[in-house]
């Protein structure tokens, strides 16, 4: 439990004596520093206009961004010898006066010879090729230097020692044996200058930094104060120091972050009831007749916590996430009945219109002889039908809409709209729940995803959302077969592929892109990063014409891409539902939503071109019958991360183990594609590394979340700032009240 930071604002007050009768009890009362933190880095001593700009190309602005450019790493030096006490192999860092110094440049290599001295004897330094350092020093001059001791004709010396001048060796390391920091830096402004810079106005900068969390707060989780750790972050005493610094910083970015998740859930809870939509067991029968089926443990499982979510007056706020096929889509049909049963209207929204149009008759399937009344609202939908059906669904005659997530931000009213189901496959539109609230009853809300998510992310990006996990698909289902085809063996793999459709079995034949086009004949960068990828890039439009007529006449192949119309997107559907099309040449529109039993065989062409989730979800359109099904991955695997890509489809069927792995090869960024997907900004946090910080983090928050959800309290007031400053306009509520 967060306690109030009572005990810091005492202290302050204390400091600010006079205020402290104040009645205004807040934190601005402290004496105004030299420096706010949106003060512009021009100001600070040493830096003018141009370095300011220097420091822009960095993204430092301010003196806040300047606190919080962290470094990247840090030098530590040997400890400081007298030279009277050096020893041979010892590592040491010896300050001294330059008595002397030349540069020989006949001997062989030619090298720079400096005499340093210091109250207590003298030592020779030695760069070979050292003739860059002649115009550097002037006898007199004073320097740090750091090195091996080795003896050479009885004359102790550091060979190729790293020096800097005193002078800046004490502003990096304030004149104590202490490591200095190493900063992000441009060919511009140097990470020594940042550094000088810094520790100039540290002091000031210092003054700006004020604790959120009281003392005892912090002695649980054995945390530094914060102006400690922004002190110790960037001029650590020791290397502990900068492990107890990264540690408490990094804490509080998560904790804000899970703090501005934790707030808008507990404001809409607050702030915008649901309609409780309860079960019994005589709904729960007639909803389950419906399926020709019994449901599978897991499938029980994640019903019941939906169920349970959506009899409460709060909107349910949940990822139901489960491998393609997993049967998720039964699920969300369950809980869209449920609001049904209860009389209320249920939106299930697709990422695209072919993937709506899939769910629509997956329900179908379930629905036909039921009285409950849906329809599919598409773009191609004009004119005076559409009128009639939104009004249909204004006036309540209809239950369930399935459409695209336009479905919600056009002209469509609901009557009494409960329940939102979301099919957002691997395209996570944080964005879009947003938009969904803003109404005085917000509706339950469940997204279904099939790409699973390592727990960690789902965390940080689906923060708000419970989780609920289908782990085990059907029963009956049978492991897909996964190969790599390398080129030599593709004609083995046609005839494999020829003697299956003999036995009326359908193909997919799946490439990366719809034309031929220019660069693909180019030498190109492969996702794996690894370049020297040249081969031609097939492309769906002239590989289906060269399947029909070179390699399978006797079969009929079809043709479905992204720019084909929808009424002939719907057609090659259709014909290759029907069995009239043997093979279905496309490219990733079938990534989603196309569920045709009999297709057995997924052929993936540059499958090395594709992401792991990619990959795994197109394999997923196979294995939905009884037969037997292959995946055959086409393609050459150049360097080692392609390679184990292609590895890891061929071991395993496991959705989750191949996410982890994609995230492994990946990282966190690449894994999510772009910042839209609302990965936040980390400036010293790792999601995955400080998982342990980051349960912490989010535990705090929700418990403070839960106990004072518009930071009221005074003791909340300091949090709130500075989570104003962090969200801005993406937290709209935190100004509520
Ligand atoms: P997902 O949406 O997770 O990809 P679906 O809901 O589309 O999965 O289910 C995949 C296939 O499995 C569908 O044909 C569906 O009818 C079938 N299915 C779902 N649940 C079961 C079950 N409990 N037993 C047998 N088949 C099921
Ligand atoms: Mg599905």
């Amino acid at each position: 439990m967060l306690t109030p930071v009572r005990k810091i604002k005492q202290k302050l007050h204390d400091a600010a004596g006079f205020f402290a009768n104040s009645s205004l009890n807040t934190m601005e009362q402290i004496p105004p520093a030299k420096f706010h933190s949106a003060t512009e880095v021009q100001f600070l001593r040493g830096v003018g206009p141009r370095r300011a700009q220097s420091f822009a190309q960095l993204g430092i602005r301010t003196v806040q961004n300047l606190l919080e450019h962290y470094p990247r790493d840090y030098e530590f030096l040997p400890p400081l010898e007298l030279i009277q006490s050096l020893q041979v192999d010892q590592t040491v860092t010896i300050l001294g006066e330059i008595i002397d110094f030349r540069f020989n440049r006949r001997s062989r290599p030619p090298r720079m010879e400096i005499t340093l001295r210091d109250d207590t004897g003298t030592c020779r330094l030695k760069w070979f090729h050292g003739g860059y350092l002649q115009d550097k020093f002037l006898p007199g001059d004073k320097i740090a230097a750091w090195g091996k001791v080795s003896r050479y004709k009885e004359i102790l010396q550091l060979v190729n020692p790293k020096w800097m001048r005193l002078e800046q060796f004490e502003q990096l390391t304030g004149r104590r044996q202490q490591g200095y920091a190493v900063y992000p830096a441009t060919a511009e402004i140097s990470s020594g200058e940042i550094s000088r810079i810094l520790r100039n106005s540290l002091p000031d900068l210092l003054e700006l930094v004020h604790d959120y969390f009281d003392e005892s707060y912090r002695a649980q989780r054995q945390f530094p104060a914060r102006r400690d750790a922004v002190q110790w972050i960037h001029v650590p005493p020791t290397k502990e120091h900068i492990l107890m610094a990264r540690r408490r910083l990094a804490y509080d970015e998560l904790f804000f972050m899970e703090l501005g998740i934790a707030l808008r859930q507990e404001q809409i809870r607050q702030t915008q009831p649901a309609f409780p939509l309860p079960s019994s067991p005589r709904l729960d029968q007639r909803i389950k007749r419906l399926f020709p089926f019994l449901l599978t443990a897991d499938q029980e499982k994640v019903i019941q916590e939906i169920a349970a979510d959506m009899a409460r007056t709060e909107p349910m706020n949940r990822l139901l996430q489960g491998d393609v096929g997993s049967g998720k889509t039964v699920v969300a049909l369950y809980a869209a009945l449920l609001a049904v049963g209860n009389h209320k209207q249920v939106a299930i929204m697709a990422p695209t219109e072919i993937l709506a149009e899939q769910h629509f008759l997956h329900i179908e399937h379930f629905l036909r002889d039921s009285q409950v009344r849906r329809v599919l609202l598409t773009g191609g939908l004009t004119g005076s039908k559409r009128t009639a059906l939104l009004d249909e669904i204004k006036n309540g005659s209809i239950d369930i809409v399935v459409g695209t997530q336009a479905l919600l931000q056009q002209d469509v009213t609901f009557n009494n709209l409960a329940l939102v189901v979301v099919d957002e496959q691997h395209k996570f539109g944080v964005r879009q729940r947003q938009q969904i609230r803003g109404k005085d009853i917000a509706p339950h809300y469940l997204v279904m995803t099939a790409t699973p998510i390592p727990r960690t992310l789902a965390m940080t990006v689906f923060g708000d959302l419970e989780i609920s996990t289908i782990e085990h698909l059907p029963p009956g289902r049978r492991e897909i077969l996964t190969r790599w085809v390398p080129p030599d063996k593709l004609p083995e793999a046609c005839e494999f592929i020829r003697k299956q459709l003999q036995q009326k079995r359908q193909a997919y034949f799946v490439y990366p892109r719809v034309e031929q086009d220019e660069e693909s004949g180019s030498l190109e960068t492969d996702p794996a990063g690894q370049t020297g990828w040249a081969g031609q890039l097939k492309a769906a439009v002239s590989e289906s014409e060269y399947l029909q007529t070179e390699i399978f006449s006797e079969f009929r192949v079809g043709l479905l891409h992204g720019q084909m119309d929808r009424d002939q997107k719907q057609q090659v559907m259709d014909d290759f539902r029907k069995g009239k099309i043997d093979i279905l040449v496309a490219t990733v529109v079938i990534e989603v939503g196309v569920d045709v039993p009999n297709a057995t065989i997924m052929v993936i062409e540059h499958a090395e071109r594709f992401g792991l989730a990619q990959l795994h979800q197109l394999r997923g359109r196979i294995g939905r019958g009884s037969q037997q099904s292959y995946c055959l991955l086409f393609g050459q695997a150049a360097g080692e991360i392609a390679q184990q890509r292609l590895q890891i489809m061929v071991e395993t069927n496991d959705g989750f183990r191949i996410a982890e792995e994609d995230l492994r090869l990946r990282g966190p960024g690449e894994f999510f594609g772009t910042a839209q997907h609302g990965l936040p900004n980390l400036k010293i946090a790792d999601i995955i590394r400080d998982l342990d910080l980051l349960r912490m983090a989010r535990k705090d928050a929700f418990a403070l979340a839960r106990s004072d959800p518009f930071l009221r309290a005074d003791a909340s007031r300091p949090l709130k700032k500075i989570l104003q400053e962090k969200f801005g306009d993406d937290l709209p509520l935190v100004d509520v009240g």
